[in-house]
């Protein structure tokens, strides 16, 4: 298999101590118990959870990521964590271009590119968000939208290991509402296309392009079977033990 599936959890800005920590405990015992070779999961809690989150889930395959990072390594950044911070409590991953931010913190093409390269340098790995408006569909400009996010976001130095790219409708996210199956094949298939042409073919061969937006117990197993589906990142569904993995369940060939 060239491309192993991610089913990463993006929490948001959810959990306090107690909850967070039950519920990285939850994923983290249900991981093992599934004993997966073929697929990898991954949890997104907000930073203040990370610390705690670390030493729920210690002693198993259960990854930990983070939801931002700084491009700076450190300095006068107030309120900010640099991806070299979220290294060093043991994070392996980091989202970075999440439609949210992209909305509500004005994030650039430019910006979020900055990010993933400070984050890759660091020795993280890199989910970099794309995905259209629900005007930006309709208008037909799915693909063009997401080719100029892969040009603009991805950096040069993104290869098939370190970075990994979330194609996340802005529409669907949080909606209930998700693309039919053949325009997600057919956009995460435009996706590789581009990586190809950006970073070689091998690279786009080897990289995760994961399906984002309301994906859920009932409909992952559809989304997870197109070819050009490598995993999932999960928002809500990714805040219950049960429907978290169960989509992981789902992602069984
Ligand atoms: C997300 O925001 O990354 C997401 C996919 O959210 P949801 O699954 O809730 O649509």
């Amino acid at each position: 298999m060239i491309r192993k599936t991610l089913i990463a959890g993006n929490w948001k800005m959810n959990g306090l101590l107690e909850d967070g920590i039950a519920l990285a405990k939850g994923v983290a015992q249900e991981v093992k118990k599934a004993g997966r070779k073929d697929c990898e999961f991954l949890i997104c809690p907000p930073f203040t959870l990370l610390s705690s989150a670390k030493k729920a889930i210690k002693g198993t395959k259960l990854m930990l990521g983070a939801q931002d990072c700084h491009y700076a390594e450190k300095g006068a950044h107030t309120g900010d964590i640099s991806a070299k911070m979220l290294q060093d409590i043991g994070c392996q991953y980091v989202i970075v271009g999440h439609s949210e931010r992209r909305t509500n913190h004005y994030e650039s093409n430019e910006l979020i590119k900055q990010k993933a390269e400070a984050a890759i340098n660091t020795g993280l790995k890199v989910i970099i968000c794309i995905g259209e408006t629900e005007a930006e569909k309709d208008a037909g400009k799915t693909i063009a939208v997401c080719s100029a996010q892969i040009e603009g976001s991805v950096p040069e130095i993104s290869n098939g290991q370190n970075t990994v790219i979330a194609y996340e409708p802005v529409w669907a996210i949080g909606t209930g509402r998700t693309p039919t199956t053949a325009e997600v094949e057919e956009v995460h298939a435009a996706i590789r296309k581009v990586v190809a042409k950006k970073l070689g073919r091998a690279n786009a061969n080897k990289m995760r392009i994961l399906y984002g937006g309301s994906m859920k117990p009932s409909n992952a197993k559809e989304l997870l079977a197109l070819p050009d589906v490598d995993g999932g990142l999960i928002g809500g569904a990714s805040l219950k033990v049960a429907d978290f993995m169960a989509i992981g369940e789902a992602s069984k060939q």
